[in-house]
């Protein structure tokens, strides 16, 4: 009979350092709980500074000394993004997972779709991405112990969605991204794979922003009837919330899915193809 490796009892991620860009909200505060909740030390790098402060504060306060870090951080910016990385293995002597997470969300006709808007978003979703997983690739080609990443893109990288081109194609960009970063990883022992989650109701900031009247137009019905929209049209009649994503977040950051790589796990209520 074939003999089971059987999982140990204790906390899966404990003393293992994560870093969550753009943990300061929604899906990446959910995962920064999360990750917590399993035993790592989380270092939270998001623009708003005072929400990653919050975050890191109460992390530290239900867990204790060292398992939440805030950095200060505009994703966009090389040296920032490097001084970051510099602070957390200063602080914890090196990084074991990196979520790279912090987003915009844009909808709008392409004929609406301002130049500006666009090089925004490939600026933080695509340039952003890359600068966190550059300096992440860095320090653990230096470490030579792996690591892993999650790529946190949509699951409209994968589907195509009226009014969404600048957003949904910097989202693709973000899959691709992984997928070649995964072959870059392998030789090095990192993993890295993509969550697809399908809209986030509510606990997402992109949740109060103009999107959310523009994704009702795109679909000719009230801001208030959006839930309900996104509910109906799953196959499992279900929103998704920033927890759901944070659980599929954890199951690529931990050895849980040790022997995947370059992989992409949907989020979305079974939503067919719209
Ligand atoms: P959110 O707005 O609640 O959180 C995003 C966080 O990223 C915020 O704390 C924000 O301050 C931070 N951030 C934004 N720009 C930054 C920058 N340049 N540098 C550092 N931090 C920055 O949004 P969310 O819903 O949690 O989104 C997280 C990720 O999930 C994004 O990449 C988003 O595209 C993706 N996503 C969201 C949804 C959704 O419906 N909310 C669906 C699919 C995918």
């Amino acid at each position: 009979l074939y003999k089971l490796t059987l999982r140990p009892p204790e906390r899966e991620l404990a003393g293992r350092v994560a870093v969550i860009t753009g943990g300061a909200s929604g899906i990446g505060r959910a995962t920064a709980y999360r990750l917590a909740q399993e035993g790592a030390h989380v270092v939270i790098l998001d623009i708003n500074r005072e929400g990653a402060e919050a975050v890191a504060a109460d992390l530290v306060s239900r867990y204790g000394e060292g398992r939440g870090m805030a950095v200060p951080c505009d994703v966009t910016d090389e040296a920032q993004v490097a001084e970051a990385f510099r602070r957390t293995v200063l602080a914890y002597g090196g990084v074991d997972i990196v979520i790279n997470n912090a987003g915009i969300a844009h909808s709008a006709p392409v004929t609406e779709t301002s130049t500006a808007d666009w090089d925004r978003l490939y600026h933080v979703l695509v340039r952003g991405y890359f600068l966190v997983a550059r300096e992440a690739f860095r320090i653990w080609k230096a470490q030579g112990i792996g690591g892993s990443m999650v790529i946190v893109a949509s699951k409209n990288a994968l589907v195509a969605g009226k009014n969404t081109a600048a957003y949904s194609s910097a989202k693709a960009a973000e899959v691709h991204l992984a997928r070649c970063l995964a072959e870059e990883g392998g030789e090095i022992g990192v993993r890295v794979n993509v969550v697809c989650p399908d809209a986030v109701i509510r606990g997402s900031s992109i949740w109060d922003t103009r999107w959310r009247e523009e994704r009702a137009r795109t679909y000719g019905i009230a801001p208030e009837q959006l839930e309900e929209y996104y509910r109906q049209r799953t196959t499992l009649k279900v929103n998704v919330y920033p927890e759901d994503v944070a659980e599929a977040i954890l199951f690529f950051a931990s050895d849980r899915s040790a022997k995947t790589t370059g992989g992409i796990l949907t989020v979305d209520g079974g939503v067919p193809a719209a």
